[in-house]
């Protein structure tokens, strides 16, 4: 293990213990001139890194200079993209070290736009500024909107430009990990690999996020489960606070249940299950409403590519996986309707919440009301006029069931209220808000309203006055907006 270095790395590389098949050695490309541009403070603190000395430190955040202990790979992994398999890895992506936190957790540092890598295909490895901005925004509130997910520790500019349909300033962005095995290692190891090696595989991701299960007689079973009841609970968080992941391919669902590649995502505006916002999902595969169901294929493609550790029985092997898969829906609705009561204020269970709860989502739909500020105004017992479902007569008729509901547990009305602040965000990355901060940004070189977005965003389960104004909803919300894959 390297020795720690005057900016706090303590740097492994147990992937490369894995076969080498797992990944290539490959060295970040040189850029001209990098400058941090964004820079987590409170994440570099919470590493047990010297914030003070990394904040400037442009060369080591764009891979001109690596740190003590780094030997830098690409990861190979294949993927289901829109349903296709095919052949990935890291394009443009370089793992730099495994960083071992003061208090003994193993984080990825990666960085993402560091040159072409022999996974890049056609692609020239390279990332514009607005997408990696963009990408550090969204996953730094899906943390505090207390959603697992990466981190992103720094942004730097290149100086050099990266051309897609006009020139963009390039930028390279710092990610940390738990992990970045995806159900696409898997189907990677399954398909070109030895059954040795996806063994291999499936005991290095055991002992890194499921030690527990080490010593489990069917340690396979237990892992499918496990990976199952993660997912499940990932997703059920997503659903709840109305994000879209955008690219839920097999590539991107990841092992350790934390969410990752922020590319076309974003938050739902006005309620709608068919809401998509990345310009190549035609068809709405990973739509709003879709994703628990993708998740589940998703899933069941990671049971396929672990089947043949699972019994030698290909009988019994299949027997397992299938009731394994099937517990994923239950799962998933299991975690859903606990995070939807407490949006509601409820603590104990009835048999009629279901009802309740859907009921309150059909007139949303109805009236085409804002997911978040409806719930937010729920909380506050505030309705704004403007809001057609607030006007509504049924929506009336809901609100006294609902009244009703509360006072039928022994939680006070101030309890019932505390639940539904911390389970309701009062703010999300509303598209408009982000599209703005990048703008500002990327054209402007004016970094204050991401950074004070940011700082909103860093507690939305607040409440404060400072984001009410970001609690606006645009003049036309979500309609014209698209995201794009961020290349
Ligand atoms: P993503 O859409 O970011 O999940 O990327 C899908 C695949 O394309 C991954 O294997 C990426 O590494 C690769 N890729 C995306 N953009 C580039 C690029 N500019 N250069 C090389 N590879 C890329
Ligand atoms: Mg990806």
């Amino acid at each position: 293990m390297a020795v720690t270095t005057n900016e706090g790395w303590n740097l492994d590389n147990s992937y490369q213990r894995l076969p080498g098949f797992f990944y290539s050695r490959v060295q970040p490309t040189p850029v001209e001139d990098p400058e941090v541009v964004m820079f987590n403070h409170s994440l570099a603190t919470e590493l047990g890194l010297d914030a003070a000395s990394l904040k400037d430190s442009a060369g080591l955040f764009s891979g001109n200079r690596l740190p003590e202990g780094s030997l830098p790979i690409a990861q190979a992994y294949a993927g289901h993209q829109f349903g296709h398999f095919t052949m990935l890895g890291d394009g443009r992506a370089i793992l730099f070290g495994e960083h071992i936190t003061p208090d003994g957790r193993r984080v990825d540092i990666q960085l993402k736009g560091s040159g072409r890598t022999p996974y890049s295909r056609g692609g020239d490895g390279r990332a514009a500024l607005g997408p990696m901005l963009r990408e550090y925004l969204m996953s730094e509130a899906m943390y505090g909107l207390k959603i697992p997910t990466n981190r992103s520790l720094a942004v730097v500019t290149t100086g050099e430009s990266v051309e897609r349909e006009v020139a963009f300033p390039g930028a390279i962005l710092t990610r940390v990990a738990n992990s970045h095995l995806r159900v696409g290692t898997f189907q990677y190891a399954r398909n070109w690999g030895e059954k040795e090696d996806l063994q291999k595989l499936a005991d290095y991701a055991i002992d890194r996020h499921y030690p527990e299960l080490k010593n489990e007689s069917n340690k396979y079973v237990s892992f499918l489960k496990e990976v199952i009841r993660k997912q499940a609970a990932l997703i059920a968080k997503w659903q709840l606070v109305g994000f879209i992941h955008g690219v839920m391919n097999t590539d991107n669902v990841t092992i350790s249940g934390e969410t990752i590649d922020y590319g076309p995502c974003a938050f739902m505006d006005t309620y709608d299950k068919r809401t998509v916002f990345s310009s190549i999902d035609v068809r709405g595969r990973y739509a709003y409403g879709n994703q628990p169901d993708i998740g589940g294929w998703d899933l069941s493609r990671f049971a396929e590519s672990i089947l043949i550790l699972m019994d030698d029985d290909e009988e019994k092997a299949l027997e397992a996986a299938q009731e394994a898969i099937k517990e994923y829906l239950s799962l998933y609705e299991e975690n859903w309707l606990k995070g939807m009561r407490k949006k509601l204020g409820l603590f104990d269970e009835e048999e009629e919440d279901q009802e309740l709860i859907h009921r309150l989502l059909d007139l949303m739909e109805q009236h085409q009301a804002d997911y978040t500020n409806t719930f937010r105004s729920l909380t506050l017992d505030q309705f704004d006029k403007t809001m057609r479902l607030f006007q509504a007569n049924a929506f009336k008729q809901w609100y006294e069931k609902w009244q009703a509901r509360l006072s039928r547990q022994h939680e006070t009305t101030d309890q019932a209220r505390q639940l539904m602040k911390e389970n309701n965000p009062s703010i999300i990355p509303r598209n408009y808000l982000v599209e703005e901060a990048l703008e500002k940004a990327v054209s402007e070189d004016d970094y204050s309203v991401m950074e004070k977005l940011l700082k909103a965003l860093s507690n939305p389960y607040a409440y404060s006055e400072e984001q009410e104004e970001y609690a606006i909803l645009p003049p036309r919300p979500d309609e014209p907006y698209q995201t794009f894959c961020g290349t």
